[in-house]
């Protein structure tokens, strides 16, 4: 959704409209279980994200949401922050600052400065939990995005971002990890920074490999087979493409194949599985108005859906560990549920008028080859000449006969609910599902599939 100048109030209710028309799973109560809506990346101003924390999560409170992480680069938002507002390079824009202290006249504070600039502060954590929180109704979770980039030895640069909820503090080693390391290697450093802090601080955590195809290609398959301890990535990001560019092959590409190619070396090697997690990486909320340049995520791309019993984030992290969420981009599973001695998957979706629904079952093959069946230099087509080194990429295809492949596909009539199920055969490694719903994106970001999908976690035979 793109909106110009004035109107971005009307674009944000116009948002939230759209992602309220869908609504939000209350129901399929199982043993006291419920499901939550939520997210876990998002930015405000305490880094480079267009919004006021307040607003940021406003929005998403407004819409349905249970849970959501704000996760500004490299800062947990606490202590003293303020910023100038006017135009410019990490300003504050003055028409979000106009519409903040409209709409959060207690909270919203500025200062004046001698020479005229005023400068806004941007909130903390702790102010906003006073002002949001509600047991049992919407949750904010310690979140940080860890960025951090390194070089390969051919000079290109591969950023490895990594979000890391429920410990609220930067490890130092986010500040200075310096350009030297390999992509596998900075995901374990960085994984074990975080668990260090969350021990220390006596917390459960939970670690995202994040946007691992954003700008390309910034990590590949084989950088998460080798670091097994690393449970989620980011299979939705609204601020990455789906699929990186027109024109390259989706067998190596797409993040479903990322996943599925991790998934077969871990199950072959007896280790927990990967599981994907739906986030928008929310930078521009209202429009084009604050917008930073090249950056388009707008909120309500995607969410996780997680069956839990209690709306906290020990719980909430429990339940996620234990792969009892799906994750949305529009359509969303009725129930889903797995019976690890049967080996058995079970998904339902409601009907849609004029829609027939597909749930796909996608499995890979116990014998699939460990060989990729080709590397593919990729050239970007459409990157500016000064970047097209940085942004080159040389990525391992495999074979996709063996490796995700839709094993089952059941659809509904017109309109009608779809229920299917799937029993793991004997030369099945792993089964997860995928419902798609021949339907726009209410709120798509570029590159995001042109149909509302919705997709469980993997799961194993007991
Ligand atoms: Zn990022
Ligand atoms: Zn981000």
């Amino acid at each position: 959704m793109q909106t110009t100048r004035r109107g971005f109030l009307a674009a944000g209710a116009a948002l939230a409209a759209a992602a309220g028309a869908r609504g939000v799973a209350q129901a399929a109560p199982a043993g006291g279980k419920r499901f939550y809506k939520g997210q876990f990346h998002t930015h405000t101003y305490w880094s480079d994200g267009s919004a006021f924390p307040e607003q940021a999560i406003q929005f998403y409170r407004e819409t349905g949401y249970n849970f959501l992480g704000l996760s500004d680069h490299n800062v947990y938002a606490e202590g003293r922050r303020v910023k100038k507002v006017g135009k410019g390079k990490g300003r504050v824009n003055q028409d979000i600052f106009d519409a903040y202290r409209r709409a959060f006249p207690a909270s919203a504070q500025s200062e004046t400065a001698a020479d005229g600039t005023v400068e806004a502060v941007v909130q903390t954590y702790a102010k906003m939990r006073e002002i949001f929180e509600k047991p049992g109704e919407f949750l904010l979770l310690d979140a940080v995005e860890g960025t951090t980039r390194t070089y390969d030895d051919d000079g290109v640069e591969h950023q490895v971002h990594m979000n890391y909820l429920n410990v609220p503090g930067v490890p130092e080693h986010f500040r200075n990890c310096g350009t030297k390391a390999t992509v596998a290697q900075r995901i374990r450093d960085s994984f074990k920074a975080v668990e260090a802090m969350a021990k220390e601080m006596g917390r459960e955590s939970m670690f995202i490999l994040n946007h691992p195809i954003w700008r390309w290609y910034d990590v590949n398959p084989e950088d998460l087979i080798a670091n097994p301890e690393v449970r989620f990535f980011e299979l939705c990001n609204g601020g990455s493409p789906y699929r990186p560019g027109e024109g390259l092959p989706t067998d190596g590409f797409a993040t479903d194949r990322f996943w599925d190619v991790v998934n077969a070396f871990r199950a072959r090697n007896g280790q927990p599985l990967l599981y994907g997690v739906g986030n928008d990486d929310t930078h521009s909320y209202f429009g084009t108005v604050g917008h930073v340049p090249g950056i388009h995520c707008l909120p309500y791309n995607a969410w996780s859906l997680v069956r839990a019993d209690a709306l906290t984030a020990e719980a909430l992290i429990r339940a996620m560990n234990a792969g009892d969420f799906a994750v949305c981009e529009g359509v969303q599973p009725e129930d889903f549920s797995f019976d690890p001695a049967s080996g058995t998957l079970s998904v339902s979706v409601a009907g849609k008028k004029n829609l027939c629904r597909t749930i796909q079952f996608i499995v890979t093959k116990r014998d699939f080859s460990e060989k990729p069946v080709r590397t593919v230099s990729i050239e970007p087509p459409d990157a500016p000449a000064d970047k097209q080194k940085i942004y080159a990429r040389k990525v391992n295809v495999y074979d996709t006969k063996k490796i995700g492949c839709v094993a089952k596909a059941v659809s509904g009539g017109i309109g009608e609910a779809v229920s299917a199920s799937y029993t793991l055969a004997t030369d099945d490694l792993y089964v997860r599902a995928r419902i798609i719903s021949p339907e726009r994106p209410a709120a798509s970001a570029f590159q995001h599939p042109k149909v509302q999908v919705a997709w469980t976690q993997p799961y194993v035979r007991a």
